[in-house]
């Protein structure tokens, strides 16, 4: 039986593809991508041309066990997705899945992800963060997604895409305050790579105030809750009884 390796692709720069990648892509028998014209033109630029299997949200179920059936007659796939790790705020879960259940090797062939990528340099506690991805479109539930958020003591890293950057940052500060610490990466490995970094409210001032700060794709890092903020609050009511 082959296998189904889950390459990472770059999120912006074709150098980021590793070498293994390359490989595995070059020696697939057919690769699983969200978006085939968009993979073609990475195999284009990379010199390969391999048979391409269009899976997305809605036929990924469906997909199961024709792949298996490809992996069973022995041959090697791969996963891939536009940008980036597959599966992460990207199609491949319920494949990998049912890929598993039924007993197939699946094996990651690790690269370029944007959550990742802006962690690394937003310096903002890394040692335990919650992955956010990509908040809620209606604007009630992204308000309730935050309000929920707003004490948890971990980093929080979450996707935005450019329609929302600003209202995302304004709901932001209703739940989370004007004054907590956050990173905006942009564009990351591409020409218009930006980081900001600041508060919440800054960097909401400095992307109303610049257009091109509103262009593009963005991870928006942001610290957690401090962790003895409850504690701080019970200390304070209780010496408030006390002196009443
Ligand atoms: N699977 C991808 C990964 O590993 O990062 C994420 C896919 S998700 C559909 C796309 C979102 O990732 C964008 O809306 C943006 O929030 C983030 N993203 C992807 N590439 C990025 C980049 N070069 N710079 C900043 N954010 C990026």
């Amino acid at each position: 039986k082959g296998a189904l390796y889950v390459v990472a692709t770059p999120i912006g720069n074709l150098g980021d593809l590793s070498p293994r990648a390359r490989d595995v892509l070059a020696g697939a028998d057919r690769i699983c991508a969200e978006d085939t014209r968009h993979t073609r033109q990475m195999l284009n630029a990379l010199g390969l041309e391999r048979p391409l299997l269009a899976l997305h949200e809605h036929n990924e179920d469906a997909r199961v066990a024709q792949v298996l059936s490809y992996l069973q007659a022995g041959e090697s796939l791969a996963l891939v997705s536009d940008a980036g790790t597959p599966l992460i705020s990207d199609p491949g879960y319920r494949l990998v899945r049912g890929l598993r259940a039924a007993g197939v090797t699946v094996s990651p062939v690790p690269g370029p992800c944007a959550a990742i990528a802006a962690l690394s340099v937003a310096g903002i506690a890394s040692d335990r963060f919650c992955f956010e991805g990509f908040l809620p479109n209606k604007s009630t539930a992204r308000r309730e997604r935050l309000q929920a958020l707003a004490a948890e003591p971990r980093t929080l890293v979450f996707y935005e895409s450019a329609h929302r950057i600003e209202e995302c940052l304004a709901d932001m500060r209703a739940a989370f305050g004007d004054a907590r610490e956050a990173v905006l990466a942009r564009e990351i490995t591409k020409l218009f790579e930006t980081v900001l970094d600041g508060t919440l409210a800054s960097i909401a001032e400095s992307v109303g105030a610049d257009p091109n700060q509103r262009k593009g794709e963005f991870v928006l890092v942001v610290a957690g809750a401090p962790e003895d903020a409850d504690a701080a609050l019970r200390e304070g009511r209780r010496l408030y009884a006390k002196l009443a």
